[in-house]
């Protein structure tokens, strides 16, 4: 394994910030990983103008920087103020950000976080290797950025019908941190055989009775929501999310209600607060989608509770399929080296691969232990 001296005096230079500063903050902004044999360092936090989830990696010198976050709209109606004329309408797919570059000549898929996740590489890799290789070669320093969405993943498992367990759509392209034009974004997609997430309309910023449309029929089939942006990218995109999702984060959240339960349930019911005052939703809309919230709060919850009271584990369950024996090995370093709390199963070995299950144990696990031991609620 190459090792990289003196590395906060490389990362400095890489990044064109001073030694002594870097000095002080890298012990908490900074983690330095290894992917088979490729060194790279993780900014975990915003550091002299980089945003956090960048990825320099050392040998190559080459900085990823990181997806730039999207402001999420409370009123479709505001769409006007925040856009110029025209806009594109992307479906927001509900999986996970991965970023894929090319370095020391292999094909790497980086997280939302600046990780190269082994997984997503194998998986990617194999679907895609050759054909993103290529399109890497003849557009230099450009990052695909996309979603990986399906029920075979260890981040954000939602059945998709048309990821057929895992796949990958292309929702952006970027440049030296920047986002590029749409056009460019299509024609990298086109030429190279990749997907595109579904592009739903091309319309003028005003037309808000048409955007309401295209939200209520996502809403109907159960999809996350929208993306719009301006089709050059000159100002910010925004993002707006269904009734049906708002919702169904919840209860999936409150399977683990001292984890992810906690966090979802203020940001969600806000989101509604503002679809119901925007819809002008009457009363019987209204009790509906409050049985349903209602409904999601509880049930999940409860149900995890008398689980874990039968003795079971309160913990969320992956099915993984690994194209190779070290696709599997790197992952579980990966998890080793992140500190994961998790218990590997391994189901059997096909053609597809090996195939794994991963359960990650929650903190519900030990707050409801606790809570059924001692009798004590541990809020007031
Ligand atoms: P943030 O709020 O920082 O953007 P988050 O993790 O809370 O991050 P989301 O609420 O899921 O993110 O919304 C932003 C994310 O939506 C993007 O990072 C991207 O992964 C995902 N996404 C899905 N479809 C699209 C699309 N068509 N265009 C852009 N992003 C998309
Ligand atoms: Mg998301």
């Amino acid at each position: 394994m190459p090792v990289v001296d003196n590395i906060v005096d490389k990362l400095a230079e890489i990044l064109g910030i001073s030694s002594e500063i870097l000095e002080k903050k890298i012990e908490r902004t900074v983690k330095i990983m290894n992917y088979r044999g490729i060194n790279y360092a993780v900014i975990r936090e915003d550091l002299g103008g980089y945003r956090e989830g960048t990825t320099v990696f050392l040998e190559e010198e080459k900085i990823v920087h990181g997806y730039p976050s999207i402001r999420r709209l409370a009123f479709l109606e505001s769409v006007p103020m925040h856009m110029i004329d025209e806009i594109i309408v992307e479906e927001k797919l509900n999986g996970y950000n991965v970023r894929v570059v090319d370095a020391d000549k292999k094909v790497l898929a980086i997280t939302r976080g600046g990780y190269v996740c082994p997984y997503t590489t194998a998986r990617i890799e194999k679907m895609y290797g050759d054909r993103i290789k290529e399109a890497l070669s003849e557009y230099e320093d450009v990052v695909l950025t996309g979603e990986v969405i399906g029920t075979e993943n260890p981040y954000v498992a939602y059945e998709y019908p048309e990821a057929d367990g895992f796949d990958y759509f292309v929702f952006d392209v970027m440049k030296n941190g920047e986002l590029t034009p749409l056009s460019f974004r299509d024609e990298i997609v086109g030429k190279y055989g990749l997907k595109l997430v579904p592009v739903l309309a091309r319309i003028g910023k005003n037309e808000l009775g048409r955007l309401r449309e295209i939200v209520d029929e996502l809403d109907k089939r159960g999809r996350e929501g929208i993306v719009i942006k301006d089709p050059m990218h000159r100002v910010p995109p925004l993002k707006y999310t269904t009734i049906y999702i708002n919702i169904k984060d919840i209860e999936e959240g409150m399977k683990y209600p001292f984890d992810e339960g906690r966090s979802y349930l203020f940001t969600r019911i806000i989101r509604l607060i503002c679809q119901v005052y925007e819809y002008s939703l009457g009363n019987k809309e209204l009790d509906n989608i409050a049985l349903r919230l209602g409904r999601a709060i509880l049930k999940p919850a409860v149900e995890s509770l008398r689980e874990r009271s039968m003795g079971r584990l309160v913990a969320a369950t992956y099915r993984l399929v690994f194209p190779s024996e070290d696709d599997l090995r790197d992952y579980l370093e990966f998890l080793e080296e992140l500190g994961v709390d998790a218990v590997v199963k391994i189901i059997g070995a096909g053609e597809r691969g090996v195939e794994v299950e991963l359960m990650k144990l929650k903190d519900t696990h030990g707050y409801y232990s606790k809570i059924l031991e001692t009798g004590y609620s541990p809020l007031d």
